[in-house]
């Protein structure tokens, strides 16, 4: 394993710890959790690690909030188009996000 595979994978465990955290503090703190993002974020940047796509969906793209449905964020899935979208009620932007078609029968 090289330094910078060992590197990498520190930061991956980090940044799980900080949304698994910021997952606990959003009840009591909702703005510990957004500051959370934010450091995963840095870290994430610091060694061009692209976050996965689990992650992304977590938090807003446009203001990287940290997104709860149901408390701060809308989802709603269009079968017909096979994208999710994700509405962020805190800068009120929407993404959509195709999601798989495993059960797609072409
Ligand atoms: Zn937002």
């Amino acid at each position: 394993m090289t330094k910078t595979d060992t590197l990498t994978n520190l930061v991956k465990e980090r940044i799980e710890i900080l949304f698994d955290e910021a997952e606990k503090a959003f009840k009591t703190h909702p703005e510990r959790s957004n500051r959370y993002v934010e450091l995963a974020r840095i870290l994430s940047m610091k060694i061009n690690y692209k976050l996965p796509k689990e992650i992304k969906m977590r938090f807003c793209k446009f203001c990287y909030a940290y997104l709860v449905p149901g408390a701060n964020c809308k989802i709603r899935l269009n079968s017909n188009k096979k994208v999710k979208t994700i509405q962020c009620e805190v800068c009120g932007k929407t993404r959509r996000i195709p999601y798989s078609q495993r059960n797609s029968p072409k």
